[in-house]
């Protein structure tokens, strides 16, 4: 039995367990990160969108090979199919961002890790854990055989929307079937876009409970994808997803270049992250937008700053439950409670029927929003009908 001896093993390479690789070892520990994957970042299982100031939150500089589009705004649809347009033209404060390439994006934050020190190890497949006096040990399938065990100060899982690393060490991470949402996408070419740099949002019926998206990575190039509900969808998402296609003017002559599938846990940061030398984060802590299901941002920030108390533990040599606390109280504070309200906004949204998303998407379309936030489009909302959405009114 080889055991490799490390301060914090990170059990998955996606931009969570990059981004907390980077910062531990930046800041002093010997650190490893193992993915089963044989290439990071691929298969991609994402929409690649993300808004303007992520990057710069997490002192990420990319290059631009990481970014496939930049992103002038968004456009709401309706079932009716009336759209609501928040680009430049009529924003005062532009809603940028850009579309990612997932696949040189996720590479380029690795490669951050281990220029700050970071040890990578891919087709290395963790696959259960034992306490060990004041350590963790991981038991590890490399595809060298280099090593079967990892003794480790400090774990944290990264391990994504499926892991399994957190229930090993005895949390709860269990998604309840009405907070996942079976995600599918297609990257699709030959698509006839009204605007190939604005992003754009289909509600209602086409995806019960969830919302169909084309996020443009070209003129003619777009991620087109669909988010439905575990318990509401009456098909498949891939059936969804390709009636969606067959429907809408801009995507029925495309053709498909890549499929991607994956489910989305939405229900928020889970009650409990850590444990004694243990800590989630990223989609494995449910750092995943209960609205949106995007995760690359939060991932990204509880990355950062596990990484940080990890390495900050590991100086001290107390890796106890107690002294990871600042990471769990940092999450609860940026990231679970912002996400709470969400989950009740979500609540409402993906509960209307077709007529009231008509309503309240025509609302918006006419309210002549010039700063864009959920609490511009909350307020145009509870102006169609105050006292439906009075619980939505605590919230501005
Ligand atoms: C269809 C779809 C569309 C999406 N669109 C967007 C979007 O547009 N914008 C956005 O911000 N977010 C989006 N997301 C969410 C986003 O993809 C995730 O939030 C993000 O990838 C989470 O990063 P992560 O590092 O936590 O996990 P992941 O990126 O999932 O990485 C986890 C890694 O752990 C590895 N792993 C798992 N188990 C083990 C093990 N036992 N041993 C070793 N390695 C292991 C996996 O191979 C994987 O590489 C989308 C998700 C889906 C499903």
């Amino acid at each position: 039995m080889t055991v490799k001896e490390v301060d914090v093993l990170i059990i998955g390479a996606g931009p969570a367990g990059s981004m907390a690789a980077r910062e531990a070892s930046k800041n002093g520990a010997k650190t490893l990160i193992i993915d089963k994957k044989s290439e990071i970042g691929t298969p991609k299982r994402c929409g690649e969108g993300i808004m303007d100031g992520v990057l710069e939150k997490v002192e990420l500089e990319v290059d631009e090979r990481c970014i496939a589009r930049h992103i002038d705004g968004a456009r709401l649809v309706a079932p009716d199919g009336t759209s609501a347009w928040f680009t430049s033209e009529t924003l005062e404060t532009p809603a940028t961002g850009v579309v990612l390439e997932r696949k040189v994006f996720d590479k380029h934050v690795t490669m951050d890790a281990i220029r700050s020190g970071a040890e990578v190890m891919l087709k290395t497949e963790a696959t259960g854990i034992t306490r060990s006096d004041d350590s963790l040990i991981v038991d590890i399938h490399t595809f060298n055989n280099s090593f079967d065990q990892v003794k480790a100060k400090i774990v944290i899982g990264a391990d994504g929307p499926e892991g399994r690393v957190g229930s090993w060490m005895g949390l709860n991470t269990k998604v309840p079937l009405s907070e996942m949402e079976s995600g599918a996408q297609y990257e699709m070419t030959n698509l006839k876009m009204e605007k190939s740099d604005t992003i754009e949002f289909y509600f209602g019926s086409v995806a019960p409970g969830g919302y169909a998206w084309i996020f443009p990575k070209g003129y003619d190039t777009a991620n087109v994808g669909i988010d439905v509900s575990g318990i509401k969808g009456e098909k498949t998402a891939l059936e969804y997803l390709d009636d969606f296609i067959a429907q809408n003017e801009e995507t029925m002559d495309g053709q498909i270049v890549e499929v991607n599938v994956g489910g989305n846990p939405l229900c928020g940061v889970f009650d409990k992250i850590i444990a004694d030398n243990f800590m989630l984060v990223g989609d494995a802590a449910g750092c995943v937008s209960p609205i949106t299901g995007g995760g690359i941002d939060t991932g990204l920030e509880s990355g950062m700053m596990a990484g940080r108390v990890a390495a900050r533990c590991i100086r001290e040599g107390n890796y106890s439950e107690a002294n990871l606390q600042e990471y769990s109280d940092y999450v609860n504070e940026n990231i679970g409670k912002r996400f709470e309200k969400l989950i009740t906004v979500r609540d409402f949204i993906y509960n209307l029927d077709d007529d009231d998303m008509n309503e309240y998407l025509g609302a918006i379309a006419n309210a002549n929003i010039t700063k864009l936030s959920t609490k511009a489009l909350l307020k145009a909302m509870i102006k169609v009908s105050p006292r439906k959405l009075l619980k939505l009114r605590k919230l501005l």
